[in-house]
């Protein structure tokens, strides 16, 4: 199709998406975060705990022990549960139940993708969202739900963090060690520490030297802003707020900021993907029409849609289900038998044109031409997450806004007073880090412990030179244990379900270990070894889209390396993956383990 017909220019574009990603090239990629830990540790300090809990030390022995209690460990509860295990103690840093959703409480949160298929265990609560995209208290209050529901309370350690764990060959049981003295032992470990939990600050000169107030979003501070999750931030109503970051969070928080403060200053570095949202409550007489089995079919239905695949119906019909439908059809390949290089020339055209149409809603929502341009984002829809919401653009027409765009630098440095970009000091009472989370460090940096496993090994030691796991859950040298995340596993945007079918293949393990007293259990080398290759050599094919994409924590901050192309997840998509995983069980020999 000719640049007339198609109304853009693609080599244009593939220019100026190049010109963007370059400027934002930075030689030290991951390294450019701030750590906190020493000086800035307060910044993951619980705003939210009303006591801390006082209790001894404990140093009994469980059946399964769940390192954290966000969705991944109430999940694998849940389902441990109904497996008959009795014995289980989830381990948690923050006060109860929750994870992201416990930390998450700034304003305007609300889980992006379609309530009804990202809450779990929605039919085994009886439970259906008030809202299609429902808002963090409503997803934190779920959260406790489950506690309840499967007696998870019963045992659980809050405000408490792992510190180490070690095989005892001898007992074969895991040493669990924490921050509170303990010292129990369990026969299971599931690792479930999240992939997004420790939040980063961008490592800015000077930011040690601001005299104001600072948190970040994860930490909300509400005794400073007022009001609550759902806004009207009555304290700011004297007061400049900067806030740094323009991310997924940033867009759900940054209309109740501009909403409430005397002045916002919002400080951009690459502009997020603003789609359409359409929120609305819960169809009442839907809801109540829905038949068992309804959320698996609708989980299955988004995953198989937004990984390409062919469905007769769209269940879920919003952004991210008419974002892929729109590639595939736009490139409208199907059957058509084409060569796989005209596949992936039809992919970025239908590409490019969903994301004119996004600048195009920049362009018509925000009066200000130049900051209505500077909101453009200009790379592949898929080179960071993309946002869907009403509000965000709008905000940028209000007086007390003013988008602080750096044009890919950043912002350059933090002062006694402010903020200073592209040369400017801007004096703020209150800077907000809305800078997300580490995801490419060490494993064991994010999840705040190392673990000793068979023969003194280490897992940090283990992993130096990338993942190594068997389907993503299991590693050869430390039995008994599990992993819950996407790294060399099914990844689905709807990451809840992920996390679904891993715990039903946990508890499958457990319990028929349990039951056939098997006491150890550990992948094999040949299958870990089988495994990572087969990761990888999928993950190869996607290795140059990454490469051309803007930095940000998909590809490594621009730096794609042997190690983080090895971390990804499994080539042939999460529905592949959720059956691989259930073909392994019907098979009844645990294949690539070894049993003892
Ligand atoms: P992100 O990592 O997505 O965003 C961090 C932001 O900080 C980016 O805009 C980044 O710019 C900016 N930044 C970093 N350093 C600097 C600097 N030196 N100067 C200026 N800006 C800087 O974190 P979020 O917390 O927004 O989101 C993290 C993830 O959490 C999301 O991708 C999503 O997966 C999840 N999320 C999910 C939600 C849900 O509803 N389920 C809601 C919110 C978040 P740049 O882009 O240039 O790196």
């Amino acid at each position: 199709m000719e640049a007339s017909e198609l109304g853009f220019d693609p080599e244009a574009l593939r220019e100026k998406y190049r010109a963007e990603r370059d400027k934002r090239l930075r030689a030290d990629g991951n390294q450019q975060y701030q750590e906190v830990v020493g000086d800035f540790s307060h910044y993951v300090d619980d705003p939210y705990i009303e006591s801390k809990i006082e209790r001894e030390p404990l140093q009994d022995t469980v059946e399964v022990i769940i390192v954290g209690g966000g969705f991944g460990g109430l999940i694998a509860g849940a389902r441990l549960r109904e497996a008959g295990i009795e014995s289980i103690r989830v381990i948690e840093k923050g006060g109860d139940f929750g994870g992201t959703w416990y930390w998450n409480r700034y304003p305007g949160a609300a889980c992006d993708v379609e309530s009804y298929i990202y809450l779990p265990l929605c039919e085994e609560l009886d439970f259906v969202p008030k809202k299609k995209y429902t808002h963090a208290p409503e997803i934190l209050e779920h959260s406790k739900n489950i506690g309840k529901k499967y007696d998870l309370y019963r045992d659980a350690c809050f405000q408490t963090e792992v510190t180490g764990m070690s095989w005892q060959e001898e007992e074969k049981l895991w040493l669990v060690s924490t921050n509170r003295g303990d010292a129990m032992r369990a026969r299971f470990v599931v690792m479930s520490n999240g992939p997004l939990n420790r939040p980063k600050l961008p490592g800015i000169p000077g930011i040690s030297d601001y005299k104001g107030h600072t948190f970040h979003t994860s930490r909300w501070d509400y005794d400073y802003t007022g009001g609550g999750p759902e806004g009207n931030l009555e304290k700011l109503k004297d007061k400049t707020i900067g806030i740094i970051g323009t991310g997924a969070t940033a867009v759900q928080c940054v209309p109740h900021l501009g909403a409430s403060a005397k002045q916002l200053y919002v400080f951009q570095r690459t502009p997020s993907s603003i789609d359409v949202r359409n929120n609305r409550p819960t169809d009442l007489e839907w809801a109540a029409s829905l038949k068992p089995g309804w959320h698996k079919e609708r989980m299955e239905n988004f995953d198989t849609l937004t990984s390409g695949g062919i469905v007769e119906q769209d269940l879920i019909k919003d952004g991210w289900t008419e974002i892929i439908s729109n590639l595939i059809s736009m490139a409208n390949y199907r059957g058509q038998n084409l060569e796989p290089r005209e596949i992936a020339r039809l992919m970025e055209l239908a590409d490019f044109q969903k994301m004119e149409q996004v600048r195009s809603r920049a362009q018509e929502i925000v009066d200000d031409p130049e900051t209505a341009e500077s909101l453009k984002p200009y790379y592949r829809q898929f080179c960071k997450r993309p946002c869907f919401h009403d509000e965000y653009l709008p905000t940028f027409n209000r007086d007390n806004v003013q988008l602080a765009d750096t044009d890919g630098k950043g912002v350059d440095a933090i002062t006694e007073k402010g903020i200073v970009a592209n040369g400017e000091e801007f004096k703020v009472d209150c800077i907000i880090f809305a800078t997300g989370f580490e995801v490419g460090t060490e494993y064991t940096r994010r999840s705040g412990y190392d673990l000793v496993g068979k023969n003194g090994q280490t897992l940090s030691k283990k992993w130096a030179d990338g993942l190594r796991t068997f389907h993503g859950m299991h590693t050869h040298g430390f039995p008994n244990l599990f992993n819950i995340g996407t790294a060399q596993g099914g990844f689905t945007t709807n990451f809840p379900h992920s996390m679904d079918e891993q715990s039903q293949h946990i508890a499958y393990i457990v319990s028929e270990c349990l039951s056939g007293n098997v006491r150890e259990i550990e992948a094999s080398k040949e299958a870990e070894d089988a495994w990572v290759e087969e990761i990888i050599s999928f993950a190869r094919i996607g290795e140059r889209f990454q490469a051309e994409c803007t930095p940000g924590y998909y590809n490594n901050e621009g730096q794609p390396n042997p190690k983080s192309v090895q971390s990804q997840s499994y080539g042939k998509g999460p529905n592949a993956f959720f059956k691989k995983l259930k073909a392994w069980r019907e098979d009844g020999n645990m294949p690539g383990m070894n049993l003892s």
